[in-house]
């Protein structure tokens, strides 16, 4: 604003208008000064008004401006804020705010809401506390478990809400540090993960039952139906293995190889299910003579092994020939009759391979056939 001054006063010569209205009236010196002095004090009054006028004004358009900001302000946060909700309840997350100093947190409506609780009901801290206790829900002890980690970490829990649904929630945090290397917050996203869960736990169960029915196909496929003993397969895969190991190790291995003699008789005069049941009986006994380690198979109709590691030949002899009396003796339970084996078998010698040990325990048994039946032969 600008003050346009209509007189001038100067010490040294008076301005015209002034000197000629003193010469008028015919005044003397004294009284033209003393006019002057009115004069400016009255300009210097008339700046001060304007002076403070202005100040009023500015101060007054100042607040206006302030006013408006803070309400532009506030209904920026205002829509921030509404934004932030509908974000929340699209994406089906919620903000959870901890400040471990004063052991205070801030829950969002979107986080309520994973809680099963209605945004507009008053909710104070204690509710807070008491959800999380009644869901077991430590989340303050595992942030503090986390309290040393500058880089976000994720959490998981199983809630069970107000609203009586259970929920699956993620919770991806992270700590805020002050210039002390303090946390002064944690800021967690929470996700309700419910489908999520579910999906991977029913993946992890069908990988499950996957795996399980893989385990029971392959018991199956390597096990012999009726007599429940392992099947030629699986015979040949251990004795493979098993040789192996022998030779690693240097421990004896023995195979003893047994057929029941005229087992055809049985079938002829008792039927073939008579013939099914002395074939479980002879395979009960066999498996009974058995140690841990050891394995009895059926290899072929009525022909079956028992493979023993660490056996040497004397213990070989002595088993079999006890495998051979055990049959005699205790077969023949119920409607079918005793029958009795012929048992070969041999040790394992410098490069021998499972079909090898298998063709010399096949010829001992053969001999044992040939010297009359129920006998056990050593290969040669
Ligand atoms: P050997 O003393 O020389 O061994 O005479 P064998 O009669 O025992 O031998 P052979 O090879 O002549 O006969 C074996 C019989 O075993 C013939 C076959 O019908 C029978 N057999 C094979 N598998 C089964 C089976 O699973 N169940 C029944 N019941 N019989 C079977
Ligand atoms: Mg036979
Ligand atoms: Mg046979």
């Amino acid at each position: 604003m600008s003050i346009t001054i209509p007189f001038v006063y100067s010490a040294n010569a008076a301005p015209a208008p002034i000197a000629a209205v003193a010469a008028d009236r015919g005044s003397a010196l004294g009284a033209a000064v003393g006019s002057d002095i009115l004069v400016v004090a009255c300009i210097a009054l008339g700046l001060l008004a304007l002076s403070a006028f202005a100040n009023v004004w500015i101060a007054r358009r100042e607040s206006r401006n302030a006013a408006r900001l803070a309400r532009s302000r506030a209904a920026g946060m205002h829509d921030l804020l509404r934004t932030m909700r509908m974000a929340e309840s699209i994406a089906g997350i919620g903000v959870w705010q901890y400040d471990p100093r004063s052991g205070t947190q801030q829950w969002s409506d979107g986080l309520k809401r994973l809680f099963g609780i209605d945004p507009q009901e008053e909710f104070v801290e204690g509710d807070a506390e008491t959800l999380l206790f009644a869901n077991d829900i430590d989340l303050i002890g595992k942030v503090r478990e986390h309290g040393t980690e500058t880089d976000p970490y994720a959490l998981q829990f199983d809630i069970y809400g107000f609203d009586g649904i259970a929920r699956s929630i993620s919770v991806h945090a992270c700590n805020l540090m002050n210039a002390q290397s303090e946390i002064h917050r944690v800021v967690a996203v929470v996700r309700d993960a419910t489908e999520q869960v579910e999906r991977e736990r029913e993946l992890k169960s069908s990988r499950e039952e996957a795996i399980h029915e893989a385990k029971e196909a392959r018991i199956l496929a390597e096990t012999d139906s009726l007599t429940g003993l392992a099947n030629r397969r699986r015979v040949m895969a251990e004795l493979d293995r098993m040789v192996i190991d022998a030779r690693v190790t240097s421990m004896p291995l023995v195979l003893v190889m047994f057929d029941i003699d005229r087992f055809k008789r049985v079938n002829d005069t008792y039927g073939h299910p008579a013939g099914d049941e002395v074939l479980q009986q002879v395979a009960r006994i066999a498996a009974s003579q058995a140690r841990d380690d050891d394995l009895i198979g059926r290899v072929g109709g009525e022909e079956f092994v028992w493979i023993i590691p660490g056996a040497s030949d004397n213990m070989a002899q002595v088993m079999s020939e006890r495998l051979r009396q055990a049959i005699a003796n205790s077969s023949g339970v119920g409607a079918v009759p005793n029958v009795t084996i012929s048992v070969g078998y041999t040790c394992i010698q410098a490069g021998d391979t499972a079909l090898s040990l298998f063709a010399r325990a096949d010829t001992a048994l053969y001999d044992a056939k040939d010297s009359g039946r129920n006998q056990v032969r050593m290969a040669a």
